[in-house]
């Protein structure tokens, strides 16, 4: 073991006062795995008693390794959910590899088509990508969490003057894509046969230059497909960015990945949601708890005026407009909405 900084406490101060003078100075996590084995901010504690003494070792502790896109569609994304997550990244993305400031955790910089190998040879532990691109390399990694950003789908599309009636139209038609993988076991499900003509990018300009009869690729607003005289004939799968994991993590490092996870899921509850505050007479309160139901049951609190009610709670962004006229209609003032940063629930 390690060792690069050794803490005296005096057994009068209790262990567990001993930890909690710890923990308060360094504002930080305290994990309890056993008797004598703590995790500590950034370190790992071992208890040994010694005469009179707790004498505590601490030594570096694991990292988590996280795998992101160097430069594309989801570094960005990527980068701000860590960020929302409390992670601080500083170093920018033009180095191959950096460490969070404050979580234990380096941050490796890749094209987003190598992640899965290098999750599943543990060279990255976890990775952010698209879901398309996890089923298209077909790895053995775990996909632990869908991130809700960077959604899009997988189509197959055709000249726009085309006739189209069903699959059968692909019946021996040459389709270019960037998924071969995906396209293969498709079409193999339905029993047709077709040949896949594999292309680095620029899929859409396939069917223009005489290579392919038709496409089959990413799509999000179908814009692309308009502008390249193409038509959106069928879905094959709805993608979105995930989080991927290696099937064999340290206990530490799995540790490392549930914090991660408890956070993501706290932001992405705050998602799409608004905490409402509003003052009410008393005899509307039960017609505006039916509107508002909040996460258990909205908050009811007396107000100093007599007679009237401040009521805390939760909506949905879509359910807003329409639900603030209903409030107003029912006789509710002072309605104040604000965002929702995280939500545990
Ligand atoms: P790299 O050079 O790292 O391999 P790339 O060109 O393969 O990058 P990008 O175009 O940056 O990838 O897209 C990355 C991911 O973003 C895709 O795999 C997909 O999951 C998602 N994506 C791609 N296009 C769209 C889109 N138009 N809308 C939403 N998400 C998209
Ligand atoms: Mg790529």
């Amino acid at each position: 073991m390690q060792s690069c900084r050794k803490i005296f406490i005096h057994p009068s101060e209790s262990n567990q006062s001993g930890f909690l003078f710890l923990y308060k100075l360094n504002e930080a996590k305290l994990y309890i795995h056993s008797e004598s084995k703590y995790t500590f901010n950034e370190a790992e504690l071992y208890i040994l008693r010694e005469s009179n003494y707790i004498f505590l070792e601490k030594r570096k502790m694991e990292k988590i390794k996280i795998a992101i896109q160097k430069s594309g569609r989801l570094s960005e994304k990527s980068i701000d959910l860590l960020t929302e997550c409390g992670i601080r990244i500083s170093n920018g993305t033009r180095k191959l590899k950096t460490e969070a400031g404050n979580f234990p955790m380096e941050i490796l910089f890749l094209r987003d088509d190598d992640i899965p190998q290098y999750v599943e040879q543990g060279v990255a532990d976890i990775g952010i990508l698209g879901q398309n691109e996890v089923w298209e390399k077909d790895k053995n990694v775990d996909i632990v969490e869908e991130l809700g950003f960077s959604n899009c789908r997988l189509s197959l599309a055709i000249p726009k003057d085309e006739a189209y009636n069903d699959l059968k139209f692909f019946e021996n038609r040459r389709i270019a894509t960037s998924y071969p993988k995906i396209l293969d076991k498709f079409f193999t499900q339905k029993g047709i046969k077709v040949s896949i003509e594999e292309l680095g990018g620029s899929v859409e300009i396939a069917t223009g230059i005489g290579l392919a009869d038709a496409i089959f690729d990413i799509v999000s607003t179908g814009s692309t497909l308009i502008m390249n005289g193409l038509k959106e004939v069928e879905t094959v799968v709805k993608s979105q960015a995930v989080l991927i994991s290696n099937k064999n993590l340290s206990e530490s490092k799995k540790q490392l990945l549930d914090e991660l996870l408890f956070r993501i899921k706290a932001y992405k509850n705050g998602l799409g949601k608004k905490y409402v505050l509003l003052n009410a007479p008393n005899e509307v309160i039960p017609d505006i708890i039916k509107l508002l139901p909040g996460m258990r049951s909205p908050s009811i609190l007396p107000l100093a005026d007599k007679g009237w009610s401040s009521v805390h709670s939760v909506i949905n962004d879509d359910d807003f407009w329409e639900i603030i006229d209903e409030l107003k209609r029912m006789g509710a003032e002072g309605i104040l909405v604000i965002p929702i940063e995280k939500m545990i629930l």
